[in-house]
Parts: structure tokens; C-alpha cells; sequence
């Protein structure tokens, strides 16, 4: 899944009703799985690479499936929610359950760039046959199921927001993302 759509369904799922909300922990956490990919974009871009080398050569080499496969870890999530509610840091508890919400949600919609979510118990990866961005894996199936849980988030969360400008920012969010889809399954 694209990382705003991890963002906006996460805080739909996780936030609190009442305070602590713990909006930046699950923020936090649904980035977490991603980080590592923007530094390796920002490395790539910084060495000059080209786009297409960039996702389909120097994104599938070492070390960074093995920096990636860290920040995909079910069991790393898991450990956090121990953690925090074995110690009493909820927020700690909040950015693991967030992690790994990230990771069942690209469980299922990614094909050969799935990541190694069981690491370090094991470097297997679930090569779902549905994408959430590849059309030759059925990624346009992919993409409009993303949306449509991005638009049902989206829903639930705009009335429920304290402020504007954190609206504004989930609309501009959401438009974004719109219009990767229509790139995408477009003509
Ligand atoms: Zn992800």
C-alpha cells in the first residue's frame, strides 16, 4: 500500500475516542515500515540512479532488503505492544499495534517486491497474487480496494478531527492518492 493510505487507515482503526487519542504514536507507527524506503530514495536519487533502475534493480539488492525486511517485521511490531504494555508506555504499545496493522494490510497486496515480515524468525515472503500498484498482478484490482478502504477512513475521520488544518491535510491527502489511482487505471 502507498505510505498516506497506511496513515489515514490506521488513524481511522486505531485512534483513541477519548484522550490519550494517540494520533502521532499510530502516525508514527504506520510510517515506521516505510522509512527506509525513503532514505533508499533519497540515496538512489542522490547517486543519480534512474527511476526504472531505481525500483527494479537497486530496491531488490542487498543490503537494503535486509534494512527493509527490519522495518517490515510482524514479530518487531508485536514486541513493541508487549513492551508497552508490559511497561505501561501505552504510546509505545500504540506505535507497535500500528506497525503491524501496517503489515496485514500489505500482506495481501504485494507481489514480488512482498517483504520479509517475519524477520528475523525467517526471511520467507507472501507473494500475494494481487498488487496494490502492478497491473500485470492484478494491481488495478488492488488499487481501487486501497481507495475504497482510503475513502471509507476518510469518511470516518474527517467529522471526527479537531482541527482544520489537520482536514486540510487529509484532504490534500486524499486527493493525492486519488489521483496516483487514475494514473494508474486510466487509460
Ligand atoms: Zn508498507
Amino acid at each position: 500500500m502507498n505510505t498516506p493510505s497506511h496513515l489515514i487507515i490506521n488513524l481511522a482503526l486505531l485512534r483513541r475516542p477519548v484522550a490519550p487519542l494517540m494520533t502521532w504514536p499510530i502516525l508514527i507507527g504506520a510510517f515506521i515500515p516505510d522509512a527506509a524506503m525513503f532514505v533508499f530514495y533519497g540515496w538512489a536519487k542522490a547517486k543519480g540512479l534512474p527511476e526504472h533502475t531505481i525500483w527494479s534493480v537497486a530496491y531488490y539488492s542487498q543490503p537494503w532488503q535486509r534494512i527493509f525486511a527490519v522495518g517490515n517485521s510482524i514479530p518487531l511490531g508485536l514486541l513493541g505492544v508487549a513492551l508497552g504494555y508490559s511497561l505501561k508506555r501505552y504510546w509505545l504499545g500504540f506505535v507497535g499495534a500500528s506497525m503491524v496493522l501496517h503489515h496485514l494490510a500489505d500482506l495481501p497486496l504485494h507481489h514480488d517486491d512482498a517483504h520479509q515480515h517475519f524477520w528475523p524468525i525467517s526471511s520467507v515472503r507472501f507473494i500475494s497474487p494481487i498488487s496494490y500498484w502492478d497491473v500485470h498482478h492484478f494491481g488495478r484490482v488492488g488499487a481501487t480496494l486501497e481507495l475504497v478502504l482510503v475513502l471509507a477512513a476518510t469518511a470516518y475521520l474527517l467529522p471526527r478531527l479537531n482541527t482544520t488544518a489537520s482536514k486540510i491535510i487529509l484532504a490534500a491527502a486524499v486527493v493525492l492518492l486519488g489521483v496516483g489511482y487514475i494514473l494508474l487505471v486510466g487509460p
